[in-house]
C-alpha cells in the first residue's frame, strides 16, 4: 500500500484491494504465461506467435464473461512481396447496464524484438523477479497494463461485486509496427464506440521511478526532406573545385538557417499557433517531478540548453523543437574522397505542438527554405517535401476524467499524479479521440526506468500490483461521475 494506512478507503475499496494484495502471485503467472508468448510483431517468422497471443487474450476476455470478437484485418503485403497474416483486433464487451457508464480500454499485446545476445541479464520471454522487478519482454509495455486492467476487472468478478461500469476492450497485435489497419477498422466500427463514454490508453510511463503520472498531451512530428540537385554525375574537387555552386554546401546552409544555438527555430512564423503559456500550465511543471541530472546521466548528455526543470518540461512539452537527423547522399565513410557530390537530401523534423497545423508548419518550411535559396543565386534545384505528418494531442486536465484517475492515484498511492505531456509523438490518442469524439485519458502504471523496447525491460511488483488497484479504484471513480455532463468539451481536436 505505499506505505499508507487502509483508515481513508471505504468498505469497498479495502475489500478490492485486500483481494489484489493476496492474488499477486496468481495475477504474476499470468504475465509469466504472456510473456512466455514470443509476440514479435515485427519479425515476420515471429507472427503465428502473435496470433497465439491474440488468442489467448481473447480467451482471458471470455474468461471475465465478456463478447470476444476477434475482427480480420486480412494479411499484409511486406517489401518483398510476401504476404502475412495480420492479426485480428479483439473488441470485447462486459455489462450493457444502461445506468452504468462504459469505459473502453485500448491496449496491445504485440511485443518488440528481443534476444538473450542483445544484453538482456534474463531470458526475454521468461518473466524473472529480480529485487521486486518483473523483467521480461512485454512486462511493461503493454502486457502488464493490459493484464493490470483485466486483473482489476477479474477482481469485482471473483467478489461478486456489481460491475460499478460497463467495460469495452479494443486489444491490437501490430501496435510495434504502426497499428496497422487499426484506423480504419475503428473508422468502420463507429458503432461499437456509441455507447462509450470514455477511452483509457495505459502505454506510457511514468516520468519518474516513484511518482505516478498521468498524461495529458503528446507532440506531433513533421518530417522534412530538402533536396538540392546539381546535375546528374558527382565532380571532381581538383577540376570544379571553385567555379561551381556546390549542392553540399547550399544544403548545409539550408539546414544552418533552421535553428540557432539557443534552440529557438528560425522559421518565420512558426511560433505563431503555439497556444500561450498559462498560469495553471507553469504551475504543473513547477510541481513535476523531473531530475535533469539522471536525465542527463542516463543519455550522456553533458549539458542541457536549459538549467531549470520548468524550461527543460516547457520546451519538451509546450514548444515545438526541430532536429536534424541526417544528409543522403554526402560522403560519410572514413577517409578522404574529394568528390562534390551532384545530389544530396537533408533530414530534419519539427515535433510540433498544439495548435500548429500540418499544411500551416509545411507551408511555413517551404517558404523559409525558398528564401534563403533565392539569397544564394545557386542554380541548382531545389525540392522540399514533408513525407510524414503526425498531428499533436493535448487535452485538459481539470476534465472529470482526468479527476477520477487522479483520486483513484491518490486513494493508491497516497499522493497526485504528476500531470504530464509526452514530447514524443504517440499517435493512438488522438487517432481515438478523432474518430470517436469520446475523452481519451493516458494513464500509465509503469515507471520511467522499465525501458520499453530496450534490454532488460520490467514492470516492477509494485508498478503491476498498485497498478491493478488503481484501476480497481478507477472504476469506482468513474461510476461516481454517472449524471454528469458528458459532452466533449473543447478536447483540444482543433
Ligand atoms: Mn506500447
Ligand atoms: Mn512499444
Amino acid at each position: 500500500m505505499a506505505g499508507m494506512s487502509f483508515s481513508s478507503l471505504s468498505a469497498l475499496e479495502t475489500e478490492i484491494f485486500h483481494y489484489i494484495e493476496a492474488h499477486q502471485s496468481d495475477f504474476i503467472e499470468d504475465l509469466k504465461e504472456w510473456v512466455a508468448v514470443e509476440s514479435d510483431s515485427v519479425q515476420p517468422h515471429l507472427r503465428k506467435e502473435v496470433m497465439r497471443m491474440m488468442s489467448l487474450a481473447a480467451a482471458r476476455l471470455a474468461v471475465l464473461g465478456a463478447t470476444v470478437n476477434s475482427v480480420s484485418l486480412g494479411s499484409q503485403q511486406l517489401l518483398n512481396g510476401q504476404h502475412l497474416p495480420q492479426p485480428p483486433v479483439i473488441l470485447g464487451e462486459l455489462g450493457k447496464d444502461p445506468k452504468n457508464l462504459t469505459i473502453c480500454f485500448y491496449g496491445h499485446v504485440d511485443v518488440q524484438p528481443a534476444r538473450r545476445e542483445d544484453g538482456w541479464k534474463t531470458n526475454p520471454y521468461t518473466l524473472t523477479e529480480i529485487n521486486g522487478n518483473l523483467y521480461g519482454r512485454g512486462a511493461t509495455d503493454n502486457k502488464g497494463p493490459v493484464l493490470a486492467w483485466i486483473n482489476a476487472v477479474e477482481t469485482y468478478r471473483a467478489l461478486k461485486i456489481a460491475m460499478p461500469v460497463n467495460f469495452k476492450f479494443v486489444i491490437e497485435g501490430m501496435e510495434e509496427v504502426g497499428s496497422l489497419g487499426l484506423e480504419e477498422l475503428l473508422e468502420e466500427k463507429q458503432g461499437f464506440f456509441s455507447d462509450v463514454d470514455y477511452i483509457v490508453i495505459s502505454d506510457n510511463l511514468w516520468l519518474s521511478k516513484k511518482k505516478p503520472a498521468l498524461i495529458y498531451g503528446t507532440r506531433g512530428n513533421a518530417c522534412f526532406s530538402v533536396e538540392v540537385e546539381g546535375g546528374d554525375k558527382d565532380l571532381h574537387s581538383g577540376t570544379f573545385g571553385g567555379i561551381i555552386h556546390e549542392p553540399l554546401t547550399d544544403l548545409i546552409a539550408l539546414l544552418d538557417s533552421l535553428v540557432d544555438p539557443t534552440g529557438q527555430i528560425q522559421i518565420p512564423g512558426i511560433y505563431d499557433a503555439v497556444a500561450p503559456l498559462t498560469d495553471e500550465e507553469k504551475k504543473l511543471y513547477e510541481s513535476t517531478e523531473y531530475d535533469i541530472e539522471e536525465h542527463k546521466n542516463n543519455s550522456g548528455v553533458k549539458k542541457l540548453l536549459y538549467n531549470t526543470k520548468e524550461e527543460i518540461l516547457l520546451h519538451l512539452w509546450h514548444y515545438p523543437s526541430l532536429s536534424i537527423h541526417g544528409i543522403e547522399g554526402a560522403f560519410h565513410e572514413p577517409g578522404i574522397k574529394t568528390v562534390i557530390p551532384a545530389k544530396v537530401i537533408g533530414k530534419f523534423s519539427i515535433r510540433q505542438v498544439p495548435y500548429m497545423e500540418l499544411s500551416d508548419v509545411k507551408q511555413q518550411v517551404v517558404n523559409h527554405l525558398e528564401n534563403v535559396f533565392a539569397k544564394r543565386n545557386s542554380p541548382n534545384k531545389l525540392k522540399v517535401s514533408m513525407p510524414l505528418g503526425a498531428k499533436p494531442w493535448v487535452t485538459d486536465v481539470n476534465d472529470p476524467l482526468y479527476k477520477a484517475a487522479r483520486r483513484a492515484i491518490r486513494t493508491v498511492f497516497g499522493e497526485d499524479p504528476d500531470f504530464i505531456r509526452d514530447g514524443s509523438t504517440i499517435p493512438i490518442a488522438r487517432i481515438f479521440q478523432t474518430i470517436t469524439q469520446k475523452r481519451v485519458i493516458m494513464f500509465p502504471i509503469g515507471a520511467a526506468d522499465d525501458g520499453e523496447h530496450s534490454q532488460n525491460e520490467k514492470i516492477s511488483r509494485r508498478n503491476y500490483i498498485e497498478g491493478t488497484k488503481v484501476f480497481a479504484a478507477f472504476f469506482l471513480e468513474i461510476s461516481k461521475l454517472r449524471g454528469q455532463s458528458n459532452e466533449t468539451s473543447n478536447p483540444g481536436t482543433k
